[in-house]
């Protein structure tokens, strides 16, 4: 089922007309916003969706930097509801939405849904964190728009998800793919049998996550497993999904105009090369982007898909352009670590990040070293590094004192170790 075969399958040209007056639109709207206004060109009004290389890239640091309100078009009051990214650098970022920009996000999570099959009538359980976090609520929101039953779980006490999904046979299941394999996992320690839930479809997304895990969680549960990406800084998930072909992800273009850059020269790739996916928002009103910076790694795929709908595909995310990696659902960039242990005048300024699974779930640690080892006190120290870790950037890490690399021989020091391999 298309939800909005309008719009999803509209022939590219009239595509094309609408998404060039929806950026003069938003060219308009961003006039309101000083860090706009200040670097906009002054034609503005003729610019077209084939040559934006006259307007600005909209960095995360430039997010950082004006938050809470800096980047937002319209006045508080005017503003539904906000939601905030995991903080990096002690900052969240915030993003609003107007009641405009939230029936627009119902609408493109409604098609998510569609799009892994589900239809008005089907109980969708929702495994999504619930709050600041965009992934429960928008979808939530969409899922309400379709016309399902929703079974808002939110992320956490598994046992009551499996007995819920147990007893309420949903046809449908929204998670993160990990936690998704959490559920797998404790579902087999607790005698459930995933597949006796009658799941037809689950969807996942919010971190990458890799071929095998899809193969793994069908054969767990039974379903057919899709991907779906999406970011707070467009609006949450919603952005790109796959339809029943799972050839790439649809991308909606009526709503976001995406490119693809070369990151280091800032240069538009054509389709079908990889780079740095760039995105700029084209009906939002409350938090308006330009050219935003996603750091993630993918490349269009401008093929004809056999569903009809004509919206470009977007490959499945490949990895980031910087060192960014989410644990647990909290980005993280490694220099935050830094930053942290830089405060202490005890440890030399090398570290190295260690990521690995236990089971389904995140662990990270961090190696240090000590500068006069003969005289740290070093559980006091490890513990005081822990708090701080935990405190200024919101994730937990163990640490760990050992001989760091210092990255001689390399262009760059190895700071991360991910042994995660995407969720594998
Ligand atoms: P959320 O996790 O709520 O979608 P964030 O804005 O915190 O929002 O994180 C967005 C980032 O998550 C994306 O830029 C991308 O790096 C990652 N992401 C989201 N969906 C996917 C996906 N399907 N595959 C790979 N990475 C994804
Ligand atoms: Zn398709």
């Amino acid at each position: 089922m298309i939800y909005n075969s309008q719009m999803e399958c509209m022939d590219r040209s009239a595509l094309r007309q609408l998404q060039t007056q929806r950026l003069r639109e938003t060219l308009r709207r961003v006039g309101a916003v000083p860090f706009y206004a200040d670097r906009l060109p002054g034609n503005g009004a003729a610019v077209s969706v084939d040559e934006t290389d006259s307007l600005p890239f909209t960095t995360k640091q430039d997010l950082r930097d004006q938050y809470p309100f800096g980047l937002f078009a319209v006045p508080q009051r005017e503003l539904a509801r906000v939601h905030a990214t995991s903080g990096t650098r002690g900052k969240p970022t915030l993003v609003g939405y107007t009641r405009n920009d939230l029936a627009t996000w119902a609408e493109l999570c409604a098609r998510l849904l569609a799009g892994a099959g589900a239809r008005p009538g089907d109980t969708l359980h929702v495994a999504l964190n619930y709050g600041l976090f965009t992934g429960g609520l928008g979808i939530h929101g969409g899922a309400e728009r379709l016309g399902c039953m929703v079974v808002p779980a939110s992320a956490g006490s598994t046992h009551r998800q499996l007995l819920l999904m147990n007893d309420l046979h949903p046809a449908g299941l929204k998670a993160t793919p990990s936690y998704a394999l959490h559920l797998a996992e404790v579902a087999e320690q607790e005698g459930f049998d995933p597949r006796s839930f009658g799941l037809r479809y689950g969807i996942f997304g919010a971190e990458p996550w890799s071929e095998t895990v899809r193969a793994r969680l069908e054969d767990r549960f039974g379903f057919r497993a899709y991907d779906s990406y999406g970011l707070s800084e467009m609006l949450g998930p919603g952005v790109a999904w796959e339809c029943g072909h799972r050839n790439g992800l649809h991308l909606a273009e009526d709503h976001f105009l995406p490119e693809i850059i070369d990151p280091a020269t800032r240069r538009r790739l054509p389709p079908g090369e990889e780079g740095e996916l760039v995105l700029t928002s084209l009906t939002k009103e409350a938090y308006p982007l330009l050219r935003f910076r996603t750091g993630d790694r993918t490349a269009l795929l401008p093929d004809p898909c056999p569903c009809g709908r004509t919206h470009i595909r977007i490959d499945r995310i490949r990895g980031r352009v910087d060192e960014m990696v989410i644990i647990r659902g909290v980005n993280l960039f490694p220099t935050e670590v830094e930053r942290v242990l830089l405060s202490f005048p005890e440890l030399q300024p090398r570290y190295q990040v260690r990521l690995w699974r236990d089971g389904a779930l995140d662990n990270a640690e961090v190696l240090v070293e000590a500068r006069r080892p003969a005289e740290a006190d070093q559980a006091a120290l490890a513990h005081r590094l822990k708090t701080a870790i935990k405190q200024e950037l919101g994730v937990s890490m163990g640490v760990r004192f050992a001989s760091v690399p210092d990255g001689e021989g390399r262009n760059k020091a190895l700071r991360v170790i991910d042994e995660r391999n995407g969720v594998s």
